[in-house]
């Protein structure tokens, strides 16, 4: 079995979750008393967020890179970085170190692509779903379309992310505020909608709309399992 290695904290609360679904995919192929061989660096998110609001991403992906070397040092095969947001400095969190990292985007496309998913809405912070480096990915490496919801939609997804999802509060207005954005991406085309951030399980999932949610935290986690066991 590889070890996986897993920059966390941003949030907890959906680390958490990873360290919880790697366990499980383990037990869920070995059985009996196995469990993951995962190494964890989590960060503190709060300067993380003040630098993501201060748009100094050079500074963060310095300080992802060297949580990713921690992260071989201490035996990781492959690293994961347990936010979809902080992919914006994957490439180069990834020239830090001599083991692979796994992204995120690419994980959740392999399984939509296997779905025959072609036209996706995307759910996420700000950075993920206005910025290009999600997007893109999902258009130029697996000719998936991403729909991303109106400005107001986006504001609404956004501050529920940061100012509930992330301190630990799910709030039913905030589940149906989701919801109704979910239609709406519906409607305008969707097949499926990707909870491109980390939390967004946390609030909504599968049954609470007609649309299939592909939750990142989950794919990430199958994949970590999947080439940990390979
Ligand atoms: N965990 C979130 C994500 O997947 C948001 C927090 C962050 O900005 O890293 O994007």
């Amino acid at each position: 079995m590889k070890t996986i290695g897993l920059i966390g904290g941003m949030s907890w609360e959906s680390t958490a979750n990873y360290y919880r679904y790697i366990n499980e995919g383990v037990k869920k192929r070995l059985g009996g008393l196995h469990s993951a061989k995962v190494a964890i660096k989590s960060v503190d998110f709060a300067p993380i967020a003040e630098l993501q609001a201060l748009g100094d991403w050079q500074k963060m992906a310095c300080m992802l890179g060297e949580e990713a070397q921690d992260l071989e040092r201490a035996g990781a095969d492959f690293i994961l970085i347990g936010t979809n947001t902080m992919h914006l400095v994957f490439d180069e969190v990834a020239a830090h170190v001599k083991v692979p990292l796994v992204h995120i985007a690419d994980a959740v496309a392999q399984q939509l692509q296997r779905d025959g998913i072609t036209k996706v809405g995307l759910l996420g912070t700000k950075f993920t779903m206005q910025k290009p480096f999600y997007k893109k990915r999902l258009k130029d490496l697996f000719d998936i379309d991403v729909l991303v919801p109106a400005p107001s939609d986006q504001d609404t997804v956004h501050d529920v992310i940061y100012n509930e999802l992330c301190v630990g509060e799910t709030l039913p207005k905030s589940k149906q505020a989701y919801i109704d954005i979910i239609t709406r991406l519906k409607v305008q085309g969707a097949q499926a909608v990707i909870l491109g951030c980390t939390e967004i399980a946390l609030l909504v999932n599968n049954g609470d709309t007609t649309l299939p949610l592909y939750d990142t935290t989950e794919v990430h986690a199958e994949k970590a399992v999947e080439l940990s066991l390979a």
